[in-house]
């Protein structure tokens, strides 16, 4: 006869926790599973409860009055015979589906109130904000975890694939200076410097490049990178790459190496894709505008069929362009050096405009998914970029001083790229949007709504940082 187990006792049967997906392997054994009830359904006497945990899901089944009160999305722990079910109960949809476990003893490790929204189903129709404000229940669903396991899977595959490159894979700080990539710095008040601030980084290209002067001849990191920018599309306040960089290459090797790379884990991870084109087609900058309109074209030709990969690559885009301001501004990078045959007219700072950069952008279906370029190594060339974009030799001291200083102590030709994996990712796994493969994204208005964040701190918080708020006068 089944006893329910009191609160706070554990089942003591020696029995340890086998996962749902594992009990198959014990027919006719005794088991203990745990995790949350994700349905119970009662034939009369019979109690059925799905059972789930993060390996999936098993059905218990419960003759007695124990499991009479038990609500979905409750944890518990259930100790029980592994037994065939009856032909005609054979569930072949899910792993466990020729089995169930009798339960003997059951507890109730934790109650839960009816959840804000179902986790049935794939979730879209719901609104997105209740959807962060409970992400971790969100993320119960099944579409959501498979989406971070596939997370999980694509980073894995990258970091087995890159070391195996001989790649090193390095942290670089979160709390630094500014680095342009265009985008608005987010900024950190340092308590012990009043009056100063670090950067959160854009990305970690000066480290990068750093660390191809300190002789780690090939870095790669899986980064966060943060910029603050205007609500615009389908964007984050913060996003995950995968940054790299290489000593002694040249365009083409970098190239050759993203390509690989994204070849590689197309085939053994997604082989029901196909990729449209390899060797990647490459175009210029000036041959997509005329032809697509866009430096982002979408190759693809046959637009119903969403395994179709057309990846290509974009090269020679001008390195400068006139901001709304006319003033120069890059297009790009401000770290990549110009095609060989523009050098001299980069160091004369003459005909702008028709400079071309070393850079490449990769664009998967009319999406871009990563961009590098080959860097100017010389002090000379950088400072030139500085000049011709507007900034004081004082201001590049400040700024970029360290680089310059290290470019005094044997650089060796390098170049990268960084490839966004929140876009990658979204368009394996046919979601619209990056959000929805992301564990905890923010809104538009980059807010955290199930933190809360941004909020207010204390008033002895500014005080230690010696900041003063300015508040809006409310007319
Ligand atoms: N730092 C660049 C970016 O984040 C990528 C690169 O040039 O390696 O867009």
């Amino acid at each position: 006869m089944a006893k329910t187990i009191k609160k706070g006792e554990r089942i003591s049967n020696g029995v340890e926790r086998v996962i749902n997906s594992d009990t198959i392997k014990y027919l006719g054994k005794q088991v203990k599973v745990s995790g949350w009830v994700d349905s119970v359904r009662s034939h009369g006497k019979i109690i059925f409860i799905d059972l789930r945990d993060m390996s999936g899901i098993v059905q218990l089944v419960n003759t007695s009055d124990i499991a009479k009160e038990i609500r979905p999305e409750w944890v518990i722990e259930a100790v029980g015979k592994v037994s065939k079910r009856p032909p005609n109960m054979v569930n072949p949809k899910i792993e466990t589906g020729k089995i169930e476990i009798s339960i003997e003893n059951l507890k109730v490790l934790s109650k839960a109130k009816t959840l804000p929204f179902s986790i049935n189903g794939g979730g879209y129709e719901i609104n997105e904000e209740k959807r962060m404000k409970y992400r971790y229940l969100d993320l119960r669903r099944k579409r959501m975890k498979r989406n971070m396991i596939e997370r999980q899977r694509v980073i894995q595959f990258i970091r087995d694939f890159l070391q195996k490159d001989s790649f090193i894979e390095i942290e670089t700080p979160i709390l630094t200076k500014s680095t342009p990539e265009g985008a608005r710095d987010f900024v950190v008040p340092s308590r012990m410097q009043p009056g100063k601030f670090y950067a959160l980084p854009q990305s970690p290209q000066q480290y990068k490049q750093l660390l191809q002067i300190a002789g780690f001849e090939r870095y790669f990191q899986i980064a966060h990178c943060l910029r603050d920018e205007d609500p615009r599309g389908d964007r984050q306040p913060e996003h995950t790459q995968l940054d790299l960089e290489m000593s002694f290459v040249e365009q083409k090797d970098v190239m050759r190496l993203t390509e690989d790379l994204f070849i590689n884990l197309v085939k053994k991870l997604y082989p029901e894709k196909k990729i449209q084109e390899i060797p990647f087609p490459r175009l210029t900058y000036e041959k997509a505008m005329k032809k697509y309109n866009t430096d982002r074209p979408d190759l693809c030709k046959n637009k119903n069929n969403p395994d179709l990969l057309a990846f290509c690559w974009v090269i020679d885009f001008p390195f400068f362009e006139k901001d709304d301001k006319n003033k120069w501004t890059f297009t790009h990078n401000p770290f990549s050096a110009p095609k060989p045959e523009f050098m001299n007219s980069l160091l004369k700072k003459k005909n702008i405009k028709n400079i071309l950069t070393t850079q490449y952008d990769i664009v998967l279906n009319g999406s871009e998914i990563g961009g590098g370029s080959i860097r100017n190594h010389e002090s000379k060339a950088l400072e030139a970029v500085f000049e011709i974009i507007g900034y004081k030799k004082k201001d590049i001291k400040d700024k970029f001083g360290h680089m310059l200083t290290a470019f005094q102590y044997g650089v060796p030709p390098h170049g990268g790229i960084a490839c966004g994996l929140d876009r990658f990712l979204a368009m394996m796994l046919g979601e619209k949007s990056i959000r929805e493969v992301i564990a905890f994204p923010k809104t538009g208005d980059s807010r955290d709504l199930m933190m809360d964040a941004p909020s207010e701190i204390s008033e002895e918080q500014l005080k230690e940082l010696k900041i003063k708020v300015i508040k809006k006068s409310k007319k």
